[in-house]
């Protein structure tokens, strides 16, 4: 690796405290570090503080203390700086209706001070496959266009580092592909990428390395595969001849996580029960397996186990 830290985290704090009797620390002594050209995921429970830590590199919020680092540029001493380096996605769709992409997109280069000579607008909007609906009206636009638009918006300054703060939220499973793959594209050509995101699989298969945030601390922060390694979670799928009783299956670790369609899906801890164990107690049950398919554990079992301590 060697490679070196774009954006440092020190003890970082955040205590909201206006008009509430009862304060909330919503970012905890956070510390953090993001290497350059990694696709970063930060995972966590809702209200864990995870918009609040993009909220504060946004500008948009004020931390309460701690220091934030952004491509070497400190946020107290260089707050223009900071910002110039970063590309914002917020979590909430936020879109003039009646501009269009093209007009959007010029406006907020100017607002960023991006001179005429270089913008690159045509190139921004090829890339996140919107050049077809350039001059159509903002809101006749689709949930997924929207959402690559407000990508589109947050590059025009040409930031090295681009954060998206729950991109996929509320975009169904073809545009969110889609909008994946644009974001991929961008870390291809150079661009570092922090995601926050609440569907646990999309992390495992976009990020390089996750850290997972709760209760405005870093709770765990690896590589995917170490993360994944790290626990013992067993899931098996068994599809059978009859439906199963699953009242009648009670087992040191096992947890039935679905059972449809003579389809019975399972985990347990490798630790504590063996495969052939279980295999027997569903043979005691008078149940002919007809398949079985194996599943190491994934991102969501790392994240309850480690929520759970
Ligand atoms: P996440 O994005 O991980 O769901 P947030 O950063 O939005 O978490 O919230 C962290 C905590 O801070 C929550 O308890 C939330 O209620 C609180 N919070 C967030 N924004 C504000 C705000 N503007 N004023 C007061 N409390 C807030
Ligand atoms: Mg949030």
């Amino acid at each position: 690796m060697g490679k070196k830290n774009v954006l440092s985290v020190k003890n970082l704090n955040k205590i909201y405290s206006k008009n509430k009797s009862q304060p909330i620390n919503a970012l905890n002594n956070l510390n953090l570090e993001v290497k350059e050209g990694e696709i970063f995921g930060l995972l966590g429970p809702n209200g864990a503080g995870k918009s609040t830590f993009i909220n504060i590199l946004a500008g948009t919020a004020v931390k309460t203390s701690g220091e934030v680092n952004v491509w070497g540029f400190d946020l107290d001493k260089n707050p223009r700086q900071v910002r110039a380096s970063i590309g914002i996605v917020p979590q909430e769709v936020n879109l003039d209706p009646f501009f269009n992409p093209r007009k959007l997109l010029e406006l907020h280069a100017g607002m960023y001070g991006v001179k005429k000579k270089d913008r690159i607008t045509d190139s921004i909007l090829e890339l996140v496959s919107l050049e077809k609906n350039a001059d159509s009206y903002a809101r006749s636009l689709s949930g997924g266009m929207k959402r690559r638009l407000l990508i589109a918006k947050a590059l025009v300054h040409q930031p090295p580092i681009l954060i998206l703060d729950e991109p996929t939220a509320g975009v169904d499973i073809e545009l969110r592909q889609n909008l994946w793959e644009n974001v991929k594209l961008l870390n291809k050509q150079g661009v570092t990428i922090i995601l926050t995101t609440h569907y646990l699989i999309e992390a495992e298969e976009m990020c390089h390395r996750i850290g997972i945030i709760s209760k405005g601390n870093l709770i765990a922060l690896d590589s995917t595969k170490n993360l994944i390694d790290k626990v013992q979670t067993k899931k098996v799928t068994f599809l059978t001849d009859k439906e199963i009783n699953v009242e009648k299956i009670s087992m040191p670790s096992l947890k039935i996580i679905s059972n449809v369609n003579r389809k019975l899906t399972i985990s347990y801890e490798k630790s504590k029960l063996k495969i052939d164990e279980i295999i027997s107690c569903l043979s005691k049950q008078g149940t002919k397996i007809l398949d079985i398919s194996t599943d190491d554990a994934d991102i969501e079992d790392v994240y309850i186990e480690l929520i759970k301590n």
